[in-house]
């Protein structure tokens, strides 16, 4: 980075593992002036969403004890990096200045499948607030209504796991097969602790 007698303005874009991690360690440099941009004013670690759903865990931490002093959090979604007037423009109408942008907005879940009859019934997990759909709608079926887990990855396992775990009657819908990212022997305890479960 450049000298610059006033501090260097750096604007972190989404205050999950990478921006948060991100804008921790961009504190090793007393020269910088950071400010987070998150919608929520908590850290979602989305890696729990599975747990949140299923009632085993939570899945939100406080900002306050994992940020650095000095870093300022904006809770506001950008919507637009204007390179030319070096401003991130932010849904509320705000904008803020910038030397430096970290772009770290993660990833955003697919839409639900488009399977006719499952419109309105399939529930997304990869996001806090569709995740807080889920459970609400879990709470409200009978403990032995049957629920289906469509995906066959590592989320749609641990989604299935915690569910059957808690009770429920699970089906875990496979498209490619189990556990596809797994070795053979890996796929296999899966399986049977899939159908143990
Ligand atoms: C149920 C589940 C279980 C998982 N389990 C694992 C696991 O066991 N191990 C593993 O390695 N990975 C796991 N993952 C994947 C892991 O969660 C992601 O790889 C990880 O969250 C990516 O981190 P990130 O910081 O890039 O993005 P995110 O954690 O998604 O953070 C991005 C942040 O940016 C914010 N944002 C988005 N757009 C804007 C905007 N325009 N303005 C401001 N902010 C914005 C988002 O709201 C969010 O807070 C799991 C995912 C899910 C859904």
């Amino acid at each position: 980075m450049t000298e610059h007698n006033n501090p260097v303005r750096v604007v972190v874009i989404g205050g999950g593992y990478a921006g948060t991690l991100a804008a921790n360690r961009l504190r090793q440099r007393a020269d910088l002036d950071i400010t987070l941009v998150n919608p929520r004013p908590h850290f979602v670690e989305r890696i729990r969403l599975h747990q949140f759903a299923a009632r085993t865990g939570d899945a939100t931490i406080d900002y306050g004890t994992l940020l650095g002093d000095g870093i300022r959090l904006a809770v506001d979604s950008a919507t637009r990096i204007d390179t030319a007037t070096r401003t991130v423009r932010l849904a509320s109408g705000r904008a803020l200045d910038y030397d430096y942008v970290v772009h770290a907005v993660g990833s955003t879940a697919p839409p639900p499948p488009s399977v006719p009859d499952a419109a309105g019934l399939a529930l997304p997990i990869g996001e806090f607030e569709s995740a807080r759909r889920l459970r609400a709608r879990l709470d409200d079926l009978p403990a032995d209504a049957p629920v289906t887990v469509v995906g066959g990855g590592l989320t749609g396992i641990e989604t299935a796991a915690e569910l059957a775990e808690r009770g429920r009657r699970v089906t875990l819908v496979c498209g490619r097969g189990l556990a596809p990212t797994l070795s053979a022997p890996g796929r296999r305890y899966v399986a049977k602790w899939l159908a143990r479960h």
